[in-house]
């Protein structure tokens, strides 16, 4: 199957093969890394920032987390702070998010801009008298001033890093690659020059002996010095070649080794990679009949007495493991998930509740039973258990006695059990936890506000949070009772479907109507490529090679050719470069005839906005798509337009419908198909 090649990809393999093989060839997806800052989402939110605007961003940063802390606070102001600086770096007028690529390479142009072409000693008439009826004919010297003139075919070419690193980026291929094919695909058009807009991000943590507001101060007076820049890169065509060579180890490899690498950190197979743990992998990112799907996995939380086991016990056939006791209003059968003592003799042994639980567990496994529903009831007791487990196995008193591994060990080891537990294979998994109201959020003026949250540790309900379908909360209100599923800032949320109703009642045909309309509208979503994960999926995540396209968007495809001795490959090829006598070089020709303006004229489109749509796109695209054997025309772009010389008229490829009506030219998008950044994959 052929594979269009993106920079991130081929950047992957070259750092470590392995990662490339979990990440491109099995389609390992994983749960989204939700620490505050998290670089990916940052990323994502500094670019929505610099083309949307700031409140945009802070919406995207907001709702890429099931619940806010003070944290996210301090990065929020960060990007509040970044953004507008970043922004007024940039000449106004061009576009942003701009798809590249043929059928061989696939890209996201962050910002293209065309430059302002010098027009003195030239006949043409300035752009600040589009009219020439300034009242002084030109004679070289224009009494406004301006001698400049937007240009069609040349332009300028940036790149958004949200990163303290620009050392990294000064020997990245990427804006090489991006060059090279644009130029390839838009004959005639050339990208002058090109930079990286490194925006800082202040690291500064608070101190010990430092309020909250005392930080943030300090944050802001370290904002205040914050300066982006711009890097430029100047054009390597070996770059290219370094790109292909990759390439091509790329497609011939068949061993994946680990290349453990100073990148490692930020790698989300990291822990299953180096520790074997595979908690945080998520099912094989291949379709699945999401109407069959019947399992129900779920995460409830409420204040005590809220009705959260009650509501459980409305489950068909339901097993609880029980912690605390509180089992008498229901009727379902449990095990208690407590340490049990046994007298043998003289002897005297103790299992622990969290060996209690494993068991549980592993027993269930077997599926040697007719229950059709298990119930944890509560979740943070487990997490417990299995902290205390641990630190006896270790011989430790608490985790400070090793600090460094504890906390890792214990987490990873609850979630590993837990994720043996949300695979089993029964109707309905259900875990209950307390409701948490005691921790604050300060906000960016001061106001505090509680949050309301399960009642476990940040960085482990995040995960438990993304090996659910839902999250729900119950609330009851003297005697009113409902299934809320309501998030914000401060309310605890997350899961792999979103549902409609925010608030149903608390039974259990109410929510099982509401459960089928979600998972039929993720099963649509993922029919029609979209993604439903309502955490953001990676930005550099590369479709892999098996998987549909996340992004949604449209691909290309060739008809067969329409007669005898045509070949539509040479044609195409021709056509992609504007060369017949393949004498000219893509991405070659540097110099530069454009100078800068103070003030470009704004309201112009890109050139390639005129260009006439394929009308043949659709399906030139989908044909593609469902066979990738069938090689794009390399004269459409992404936005469906024609790039070849006389346009669509001229194509002999175009399957034209056999009774034309009389139309007008198809009309030209405004705007090239932007994709959703936090879909965003190269
Ligand atoms: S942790 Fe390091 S060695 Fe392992 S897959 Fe990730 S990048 Fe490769």
């Amino acid at each position: 199957m052929s594979t269009r090649f993106s920079h991130s990809r081929v950047e992957v393999f070259d750092r470590c093969p392995f990662k490339y093989r979990l990440r491109y060839v099995d389609g390992l997806d994983t749960i989204p890394n939700t620490d505050a800052d998290n670089a990916l989402i940052l990323g994502t939110a500094l670019h929505t920032g610099i083309e949307e605007g700031v409140e945009q961003a802070l919406d995207f940063y907001k709702n890429s987390f099931p619940v806010l802390t003070d944290d996210h606070i301090h990065e929020m102001m960060k990007l509040e702070a970044m953004i507008p600086k970043a922004k007024a770096m940039l000449p106004p007028g061009g576009t942003f998010e701009l798809p590249i690529g043929n059928a061989d390479f696939i890209g996201f142009m962050d910002y293209l801009v065309p430059v302002d072409e010098d027009l003195s000693g030239k006949t043409e008439i300035c752009d600040a008298c589009p009219k020439g009826d300034c009242g002084s004919a030109y004679t070289g010297s224009c009494p406004c001033g301006k001698f400049t003139a937007r240009s069609k075919d040349t332009f300028d070419l940036y790149d958004f890093k949200y990163s303290n690193n620009a050392k990294n980026y000064a020997v990245s291929g990427q804006l090489h690659e991006y060059k090279y094919w644009y130029e390839l695909t838009h004959p005639g058009h050339r990208i002058r020059n090109m930079y990286f807009l490194i925006v800082p991000k202040p690291k500064i943590r608070q101190k010990s002996t430092e309020t909250l507001s005392q930080f943030r101060d300090r944050l802001q007076a370290a904002l205040k010095d914050a300066e982006p820049t711009l890097m430029p890169v100047q054009y390597n065509p070996m770059k290219i070649v370094d790109f292909l060579t990759d390439v091509k180890h790329m497609v011939e490899a068949t061993d994946f080794p680990k290349n453990p690498n100073h990148f490692c950190g930020w790698c989300e197979y990291e822990e299953y990679c180096q520790k074997g743990w595979d908690y945080m992998l998520l099912p094989k990112n291949e379709r699945r009949d999401l109407n069959a799907t019947k399992k129900k996995v779920v995460w409830l939380y409420g204040a005590p007495f809220s009705g959260k086991t009650f509501f459980a016990n409305q489950f068909p056939d339901p097993l609880m493991l029980n912690t605390d006791g509180n089992i008498k209003f229901v009727d379902a059968p449990y095990i208690a998930i407590r340490d049990t003592v046994t007298v043998e003799g003289r002897i005297t042994k103790r299992k622990l509740a969290y060996e209690v639980f494993m068991d549980a567990v592993a027993e269930l496994e077997k599926k040697q039973n007719d229950f059709r529903t298990i119930v944890v009831d509560l979740l943070e007791d487990v997490y417990e258990s299995c902290r205390v487990y641990i630190c006896d196995r270790q011989g430790w008193k608490h985790e400070s006695d090793d600090s460094f591994r504890a906390w890792d060990m214990v987490r990873s080891e609850f979630l590993n059990t837990l994720k043996r537990l949300v695979n089993l294979d029964y109707e309905n998994i259900i875990l209950i936890s307390h409701e948490d109201r005691s921790r604050d959020l300060t906000r960016k003026g001061g106001d505090k506000i509680s949050s309301i949250k399960p009642n476990l540790q940040d960085k482990v309900a995040n995960k438990v949070a993304g090996m659910v379908d839902l999250v729900a909360r119950i609330v009851a209100d003297d005697d009113e009772r409902v299934l809320s599923f309501k998030t914000s800032e401060v309310i605890f949320g997350g899961g792999r479907l979103t549902v409609r109703d925010k608030e149903i009642p608390l039974t259990y045909d109410a929510f099982c109507e509401v459960y089928e309309e979600a998972n039929q509208k993720a099963a649509g979503a993922v029919k029609r490529g979209g993604n439903a994960p309502a955490t953001p999926a990676p930005e550099t995540t590369d479709t892999p090679t098996t998987a549909p396209s996340r992004r949604g968007r449209k691909a290309k495809t060739v008809t067969p050719p329409p007669a005898g001795n045509y070949d539509p490959a040479e044609d195409a090829a021709k056509a992609a470069c504007g060369d017949p006598d393949g004498t000219w070089t893509p991405g070659g020709g540097e110099k530069d005839d454009s100078v800068p303006v103070d003030e470009p004229a704004t309201g112009d489109t890109p050139p390639w906005n005129d260009l006439p749509k394929c009308p043949d796109g659709e399906r030139i695209f989908r044909q593609h798509d469902q066979n990738p054997e069938i090689p794009l025309c390399p004269s459409i772009d992404a936005g469906h337009r024609c790039h070849k010389e006389g346009g669509p008229d001229g194509c002999p490829l175009w399957d034209r419908p056999k009774a034309q009506a009389e139309e007008p030219a198809p009309k030209t998008d405004a705007n090239p198909p932007r994709r959703t950044r936090k879909k965003r994959e190269e």
